[in-house]
């Protein structure tokens, strides 16, 4: 039996690992479930799991649970805790992540911002504390997957994105896209953070980020091709030139599991069973970077190492939060991190404190540009 924490228990990805975790009642049972702010969602998961802990990381008194944003670190390192499922959106999500791996412990992360503020920082964490980092992101969980049982080294791999609801609209109508039509996205229901950055290819950036750092390979050996129907996940290429992707209609659900069991797989009885037929053609395109810019920014960013891309990642969260409240057209969201980053004072970033200057700095500078 392993004993699961969740942080973000209330959100898309949190609320798709309760129900993984309804189908292997034998196998998993959540010991503790950390909102960001829906008490009201929390009662009713609490009154359903009853978990040892339950807490809310922000938002207001009015109900009964622990408060404050330690409650995710407490979460992430009691003993009764074996995996620790970090879906939190955003830059909160990274000392839970740190202190998780420091204290051993699994961290099935769908957080990537984490990975990407501080990736030299979280894989010291997990070398020196003895724990663990499985992906749940589905692009690193196909890769995962795909080099799981291959006793040789990557020569490539190739991320697939979905293109967003943008993908075949022309710059101009890109640019004054409103929030209803960037949250509109074609295959994946997601938060609307992630789903806002998956219309801007931001998110693709992060994932590229996010496979340098957990697959150890330089950025010239990360490609990302769009593909509209999400079915291939990721491809992996070897060195003899042989490829595998890893394939399925578009669900967390298996991602999920496979973190928490990885690497051994477990029997499901999953929704939909995937079947060619119905998935029809799969069709692949370039990247149209002078329409998506923030794909690019991001990966400069990446390349550029130390701080910088804590900064693409800070900015993007400021610039992101800005659209979504009505503040400034879509268009701007790129240009907006473009010029925090322009604004950015390169560091190394092996100390947290200088990850945290660096993240404070872009934010400050991102709120500016706005
Ligand atoms: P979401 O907005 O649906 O849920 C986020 C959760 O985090 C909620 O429970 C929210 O209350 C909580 N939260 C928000 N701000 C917080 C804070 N400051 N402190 C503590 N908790 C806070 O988002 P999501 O779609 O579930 O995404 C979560 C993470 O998973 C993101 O990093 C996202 O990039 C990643 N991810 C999501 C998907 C997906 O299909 N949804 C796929 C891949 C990766
Ligand atoms: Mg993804």
């Amino acid at each position: 039996m392993k004993r699961i924490a969740i942080l973000g228990s209330t959100g898309s990805i949190g609320t798709s690992t309760l129900n993984v975790l309804s189908r292997h009642p034998d196998q998993f049972r959540p010991v503790a479930l950390v909102a960001g702010s829906n008490a009201a969602l929390l009662e009713e998961q609490v009154a359903r799991w009853q978990p040892s802990y339950a807490a809310v990381a922000n938002g207001h008194s009015g109900h009964r649970f622990a408060r404050g944003a330690a409650t995710l670190v407490e979460a992430a390192t009691r003993d009764d805790v074996d995996i620790v499922v970090n879906a939190v959106v955003g830059a909160a999500g990274l000392d839970a992540t740190l202190a998780a791996l420091s204290s051993g412990k699994r961290v099935a992360l769908a957080n990537k911002e984490t990975l990407v503020m501080a990736g030299e920082l979280v894989l010291d964490a997990a070398r020196k504390g003895g724990g663990e980092l499985v992906p749940i992101d589905s692009e690193h969980s196909a890769v995962l997957q795909c080099v799981a049982e291959q006793r040789c080294p990557v020569e490539r791999i190739i991320l697939t994105a979905s293109g967003g609801p943008f993908r075949t609209w022309d710059a101009a109508r890109v640019a004054s896209a409103s929030v209803d039509e960037a949250l509109n996205h074609p295959t994946w229901s997601m938060g609307a953070k992630i789903t806002v950055d998956s219309a801007t290819l931001a998110n693709k950036a992060l994932e590229v980020i996010e496979a340098h750092f957990l697959f150890g390979l330089p950025y010239d050996s990360i490609d990302v091709v769009v593909h509209p129907q999400s079915v291939v996940h990721a491809f992996v290429e070897f060195p003899d030139s042989s490829v595998l992707a890893q394939v399925g209609f578009p669900s967390m659900e298996l991602p999920i599991l496979y973190s928490l069991t990885y690497p051994i797989r477990t029997a499901d009885m999953v929704p939909r069973r995937f079947s060619p037929l119905d998935a029809g053609s799969l069709t692949f395109e370039a990247v149209r970077h002078e329409v998506f810019p923030a794909l690019g920014l991001g990966i400069a960013a990446g390349r550029a190492g130390g701080t910088t891309p804590a900064a693409f990642n800070a900015a993007n969260e400021v610039a992101v939060a800005a659209f979504l409240e009505r503040r400034i057209p879509f268009g701007r969201i790129a240009a907006v991190i473009e010029q925090a980053l322009s604004r950015h004072e390169p560091g190394r970033a092996d100390a947290l404190d200088a990850v945290r200057a660096a993240d404070a700095a872009a934010r400050a500078h991102a709120a500016e540009a706005i």
